[in-house]
């Protein structure tokens, strides 16, 4: 029997030097997805889709999400071959990617966008992609710097940009800070953060703008706080 792989390479330009380059991606067919856990992050039976979604440039070093690859302006462009390409050794990311090789693309798309002075939400979204591949290799400690990172810039995304466009709007923001800080055990802030989003909900003139799942999500979440809550207390009842 002859087996179809379930990766094939894909031929895009590459906006900043032009070069024509190939990514590697994971055939749609082949996706099985098990879980998803509250911060978003997924879980898949075989070849994993994350490990793909960061694309570089072989011959210039820039790299990004594939999904913005080829939204790049002029200024960014000029960053980059300012900062990054001169710095860039050439080497290839195509074919089957180990977490350890997803890690290394991850972290040049991230040079990339501070290089370019990106979005908070864009750098967020990557620092919390890298985040999931460290609780994919069970490395708790680097999880949990680059969950801060991701926390950090979603706060600041939160109050500096204009999130009304798109999947990721301001609720979903609102969703992932709360439940950021509340892996990273800062339980006062997330309550705080899931409160606000269920006061929107309750809002007629916003309801319809957010998903009725997040808000069961947020409602579940609410609660497990009050229980870690609780059980703290108890902890230092007894042991006092
Ligand atoms: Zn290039």
């Amino acid at each position: 029997m002859k087996t179809v792989s379930s990766l094939f390479n894909s031929k895009i330009e590459c906006p900043v030097c032009e070069s024509t380059i190939e990514y590697t991606k994971v055939r749609s067919k082949s996706i099985r997805l098990i879980k998803q856990d509250t911060d978003f992050c997924p879980w898949y039976e075989g070849e994993n889709p994350v490990l793909y979604e960061a694309v570089i440039c072989p011959e210039c070093g820039y790299g990004s999400h594939v999904t913005t690859f080829e939204n790049i302006n002029r200024y960014e462009k000029a960053k980059l071959k300012e900062k990054i390409t001169p710095r860039w050794k050439k080497r290839s990311f195509t074919g089957q990617r180990t977490i350890e090789k997803a890690l290394e693309a991850f972290k040049i798309v991230l040079m990339n966008l501070i290089a370019m002075e990106a979005n908070k939400s864009e750098i967020a979204k990557i620092c919390l992609r890298i985040a999931w591949l460290y609780r994919y290799k069970n490395d708790k400690e680097q999880e949990k710097r680059f969950l801060n990172y991701a926390l950090k810039n979603y706060k600041l995304a939160f109050h500096s940009e204009d999130l009304s466009q798109g999947k990721f709007d301001e609720y979903v923001c609102m969703f992932i800070v709360g439940e950021l800080s509340r892996r990273l055990g800062k339980l006062d802030e997330s309550s705080q953060w899931f409160s606000r989003l269920i006061t929107c909900y309750a809002d007629p003139k916003q309801k319809h703008r957010i998903s009725s799942r997040l808000i069961e999500t947020t409602r579940d979440l609410i609660q497990e706080i009050k229980d870690a809550k609780a059980n703290q207390y108890n902890e230092e009842a007894t042991s006092a």
